[in-house]
């Protein structure tokens, strides 16, 4: 990551880098701060203050920020470099994502004033020659990341500010416990902040906001959100997206921050921009087709608070995992895909082992497109869903046999699950979107539950929304089946034979299988898979 702070001499690029190294080291990263003054009596001994030399100084340290940044370090740039064409330079030969520009503000009055070296006098006098922003031009970005103005807010203000843009802390392999991250939290510690106790879902809901999974939603809905989400399956913006995700709380709060605490520690903490008041079975009815309270989305959202808050979400570390390895955020599924030089990339959403059928539906779509993620929901789920440690145990099992490896990445969906159905299929598509996915396959009856919905409404939905717009192709599958008469797996699509020919199970009959220790045929489930569910079963019923 490079931090590249732009602006005139004496507004406070080094106050502010000294102060950004601090509470990213407190967050255990790596940093180096490249200090203009410093890089010019080493790296750029020598060189003067025409417009020829400073490209030249600036280029300098665009390159060693490059390493830094390559190395999984953060760089943090103290240097004036007033020419916007440089800067843009350095941007494009960045990684995506990892140039966060930040335009560092002050008034030439308040310049003058704070004139500790009394450069700028000498300067207006006449006496240095090619001083920026009095001799010498200074071009401000035109679309920096952040823009902080050290004149009308506090130092602290304006690190936060900074932290909050890096989307603190998406950062790869980063797992400190949250409450030594928020040790070094610049002004009002998250301790120190109104608590609000939560649970997983919030937490999940709040990673997922903080790390782009949602985008473009970056906080808890705000009311003109909520209700377009309702009404036409889209923000006010436009942009689809069918599921709110809230912060309901039973009380109305006063705070204009919030600590999310889960397990004990602070883990997020949210600026309140509005707090507002919707009807659940408006929302129910909109999301889950159905009021009824059986409907486990359904008996979430009523038991819920009534209050909405809405705002923006800083994460505080990764959430608690029983799988580290496989979290991945967007950020770094995107950077693998393209490591591996996938120009597509298929996205399947489960919340069971997979079997056959499923393992098909992947292999068919990757006959054609680049690379799997195979991304498993390891939120939470309702009752009498398989766990999501046997069901990683699963995947890895069949991965490793029956897969090539540089085809596929396993990584975990942080999302609960709502059992919406159709709305939810969307959610999931748009979801898998924001982690690199070209593709999204959408098999029958899409994250739903019981007959809450119509075999087909998970893939119908889909009309309501032109490609380019949901930015995912979505792979309408039928149910899928060993033919004993085709000899492999099959659909209705391209089996012509009797049901009797077809090996289906029910997800009943399979569990009696196991429960009872037998096992599950070959033609539906690999003999690995069947072997970490039977053990799974087994554990289970000794326990
Ligand atoms: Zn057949």
């Amino acid at each position: 990551m490079i931090i590249w702070l732009t602006g005139l001499s004496g507004a406070g690029k080094s106050t502010l880098a000294e102060r950004l190294r601090e509470e990213l080291v407190a967050r255990g990263r790596s940093v180096e701060v490249l200090d203009g003054d410093e890089v010019r009596t080493h790296l750029s001994k020598g060189l003067g203050f025409s417009r020829e030399d400073r490209d030249t100084n600036v280029r300098r340290i665009g390159y060693v920020a490059r390493v830094v940044d390559r190395h999984g370090g953060i760089a943090i740039t103290a240097a004036i470099s007033p020419y916007r064409e440089i800067r843009d330079e350095i941007r494009a030969q960045t990684p995506p994502g990892h140039f966060l520009e930040v335009h560092v503000r002050c008034s030439l009055e308040e310049l003058l004033r704070r004139d500790v070296k009394g450069l700028y006098k000498k300067a207006l006098a006449g006496e240095i020659p090619n001083f920026t922003g009095v001799s010498d031009p200074y071009e401000p970005p035109e679309n920096p990341e952040v823009v902080v103005d050290t004149e009308s807010e506090t130092l602290d203000e304006s690190v936060r500010r900074i932290l909050t843009a890096l989307k603190y802390p998406r950062f790869p392999g980063e797992s400190e416990p949250a409450a030594q991250i928020d040790a070094g939290f610049p002004g009002k510690s998250a301790t120190a902040l109104p608590r609000l106790d939560v649970s997983a879902r919030e937490i999940a809901d709040a990673y997922m906001l903080a790390t782009d999974a949602l985008a473009p939603l970056t906080g808890f809905a705000g009311r003109d959100d909520h209700a377009a989400i309702l009404e036409t399956g889209r923000l006010a913006s436009g942009a689809p997206f069918t599921i709110p995700v809230t912060l309901r709380l039973k009380t109305r709060p006063r705070a204009g921050r919030l600590a999310l605490w889960r397990d004990g520690r602070p883990a997020a903490i949210v600026e309140v921009e509005d707090v507002y008041r919707t009807s659940k079975e408006r929302e129910a009815e909109a999301v889950f087709g159905t009021q009824d309270p059986a409907h486990p989305g359904v008996a979430l959202l009523l038991a819920a608070g009534e209050w909405c808050v809405a705002g923006p979400v800083t994460v505080l570390g990764k959430p608690p995992s029983a799988f580290p390895e496989y979290d991945l955020t967007p950020e770094e599924v995107r950077e693998i895909r393209d490591r591996r030089g996938w120009r597509t990339m298929v996205g399947f959403q489960t919340r069971n082992p997979v079997h056959r059928a499923h393992e098909y539906l992947q292999k068919v779509a990757l006959e054609s497109v680049d690379g799997l993620l195979l991304h498993p929901l390891v939120g939470e789920t309702k009752a009498g869903d398989i766990p999501a440690d046997v069901r990683m145990r699963c995947y890895e099992a069949l991965l490793e046999g029956y897969y090539p490896a540089g085809r596929v990445l396993l990584a975990t969906n942080p999302a609960w699950m709502r059992y919406a159905g159709p709305k939810e299929a969307v959610f999931h598509a748009i979801v898998r979107r924001n982690y690199g996915c070209t593709h999204f396959i959408v098999g029958r009856d899409h994250a739903g539950v019981g007959s809450y919905y119509d075999t087909y409404a998970a893939q119908s939905v889909f009309d309501n929304y032109a490609p380019e717009e949901l930015g995912i192709t979505i792979l309408r599958f039928e149910n899928t089946f060993y033919c004993t008469a085709c000899g492999g797996m099959a659909s209705s699509r391209t089996c012509p034979h009797p049901p009797e020919r077809h090996l289906t199970l029910s997800g009943t009959r399979v569990r009696e299988l196991l429960a009872s220790g037998q096992d599950l045929p070959e033609e539906f489930s690999r003999p690995e898979v069947a072997e970490v569910l039977r053990e799974a079963y087994a554990e289970e019923a000794s326990a």
